[in-house]
């Protein structure tokens, strides 16, 4: 699926990953104005935009059949399917950054941060997979962006199980309930890219294992309010 590495730079590559509503974007919008050596890589997705979405700044929108031509002409440095619609980094984009002498950083769910780290291993590139502390949280916040309907929201929440369960391929986790607290420790691993070793501690694991448990309640309760809305 992904094609060769784009680039020799000893530059890592900064991956947040996550499930949707784990606060990916926010965190990515607050760092980036603090650290001028990090960009963005703007992406490609065949998603409608939403109405406060602006074409080649919040993603490059795409018509499924264009996207499709971009990955057959090696276009993407990753790609993926994501509850319907296709998600890609441009090759271009990272380029781009990279030679404005920028680290390039990418939000991107975790198929592709995946096919990212399998080709840039650590530390050529940093995945950091993040979720707020509690499953309900994480429901909460999708809830409130507003951005999804119900439905949508439990295909995502489905979707976010899977997503757990491939946590564990990522470099570091990080949770994301205090803003500030979760974007000091996406600096301080930025900063550790290059020594430090993997720090996931045994209550990191049981953690995360539990998450499962817990948003497959959330799911199970959301599919019931579905259920009694339509009758
Ligand atoms: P993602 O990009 O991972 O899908 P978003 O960044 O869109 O998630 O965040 C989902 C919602 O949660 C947004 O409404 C955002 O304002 C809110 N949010 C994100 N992080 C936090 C946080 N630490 N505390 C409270 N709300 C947050
Ligand atoms: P949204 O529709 O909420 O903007 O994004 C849905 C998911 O797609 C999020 O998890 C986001 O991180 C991911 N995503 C955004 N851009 C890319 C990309 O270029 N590649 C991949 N694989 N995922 C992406």
């Amino acid at each position: 699926m992904a094609s060769s590495p784009v680039t020799n730079s000893q530059k890592p590559v900064f991956v947040v990953t996550g499930p949707s509503g784990a606060g990916k974007g926010t965190l990515i919008s607050l760092l980036l104005p603090r650290f001028d050596v990090l960009r963005a890589a703007v992406s490609a997705t065949t998603r409608p935009p939403r109405p406060d979405e602006r074409a080649g700044v919040d993603y490059h929108f795409q018509k499924r059949t264009q996207f499709l031509e971009g990955v057959g002409a090696g276009k993407f440095l990753e790609y993926a399917e994501y509850v319907g619609d296709l998600y890609g980094t441009l090759k271009d984009e990272v380029e781009k950054v990279l030679k404005s002498g920028k680290h390039v950083l990418l939000d991107i769910e975790v198929e592709g941060a995946r096919q990212v780290r399998d080709q840039y291993p650590y530390p050529g590139s940093v995945s950091i997979f993040i979720l707020p502390s509690d499953p309900r949280v994480l429901l909460e916040r999708l809830h409130q962006r507003k951005s999804e309907s119900i439905e949508q929201i439990r295909w995502r929440l489905d979707r976010a199980e899977y997503e757990l369960q491939q946590s564990t391929l990522f470099d570091r986790w990080i949770r994301n309930d205090d803003l500030d607290r979760a974007v000091a420790e996406v600096v301080s691993i930025a900063d550790d890219a290059r020594g430090g070793g993997r720090a996931r501690e045994k209550k990191d694991f049981e953690w995360i294992t539990n998450y499962g448990r817990g948003l497959q309640a959330e799911a199970q309760r959301l599919y019931d309010e579905l259920h009694q809305q339509k009758g």
